[in-house]
């Protein structure tokens, strides 16, 4: 079994099918970059899986553990225990366009606060780990300024060292470099390649072709709601069979 599976997962608003029957499978130190359109439903595909969003009919699981599965001859989810819920949740951290740093609180505190709130760990228990993180995106001498004096860069791999710090078994960024300027967007990809280079597990939205091609493993065309292509970067970039795939890389150059 793959760490994470999403089978057939359907998800409407109102009346309208934003996932049809989309299935993805994770490997457990695998990297799966998502590509598409806008509108496509991959922020929608990411949320299902982190629980932020609800999914109409489907089955997810992770690490061998049901989150939600559809009861064979219904048409409807049954989700797990909130308990288990919350277990498999806290398994995955969750990188966003924008970065939703906590305004009033410095950028060490940032990292210590869901560890403090979530795991009831102590300052003194965290901070090993803190520093670490901190140091690992270059950001440790900015440990006690606020959000705001910092670039969206900077915010962004405090974000990024945020999730770290509750120690996540999978990373999801949804377009972790969208919001930013083009000057900006490197220094963010450098912090994700370098988990890619330590075996995180992650799955990537983005825009950023090169990026995905290099940092993939597995790559994933999503359109109107649907899996269109998928394959290796090299099948989906250099061999795409899909006229529809070809449009969209064309469309990115
Ligand atoms: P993408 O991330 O690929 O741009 P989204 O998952 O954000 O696509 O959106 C997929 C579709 O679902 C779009 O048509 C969008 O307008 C719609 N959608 C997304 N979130 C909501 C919501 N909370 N309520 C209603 N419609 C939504
Ligand atoms: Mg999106």
């Amino acid at each position: 079994m793959s760490f994470i599976e999403m089978n057939h997962i359907k998800k409407k608003f109102a009346d309208t099918l934003v996932l049809n029957d989309v299935t993805m499978h994770v490997e457990a130190g695998e990297v799966v970059s998502i590509i598409g359109p806008s509108g496509s439903g991959k922020s929608t595909f990411l949320r299902c899986l982190c629980q932020l969003e609800t999914i109409d009919s489907g089955e997810i699981m992770v690490d061998g553990k049901v989150l939600v599965q559809t009861p064979e001859g219904t048409e409807r989810a049954v989700y797990a225990e909130p308990q288990t819920m919350r277990g498999i949740c806290r398994k995955m951290g969750m990188c966003f366009q924008q970065f939703n740093l906590f305004p009033h609180m410095t950028v060490l505190e940032n990292i210590l606060e869901a560890p403090r709130q979530v795991k009831k760990m102590k300052t003194e228990e965290i901070m090993p780990l803190a520093e670490e993180l901190l140091h690992k995106v270059g950001l440790w001498q900015k440990k006690d300024m606020y959000p705001s004096r910092l670039s969206g860069g900077q915010q962004q791999r405090v974000a990024i060292a945020r999730a770290l710090a509750m120690e996540p078994e999978i990373m999801l960024f949804d377009e972790p470099t969208s919001a930013l300027d083009p000057e900006l967007t490197g220094e963010v990809l450098r912090t994700i390649r370098q988990l890619a280079d330590e075996d995180m597990t992650m799955v990537i939205v983005t825009h950023e072709m090169a990026f995905a091609k290099e940092v993939a493993s597995h790559v994933i065309f999503m359109a109107e709601g649907k899996i269109q292509e998928e394959g290796s970067p090299q099948d989906v970039f250099e061999h795409p069979k899909r006229e529809r795939t070809k449009n969209f890389l064309q469309s990115m150059i």
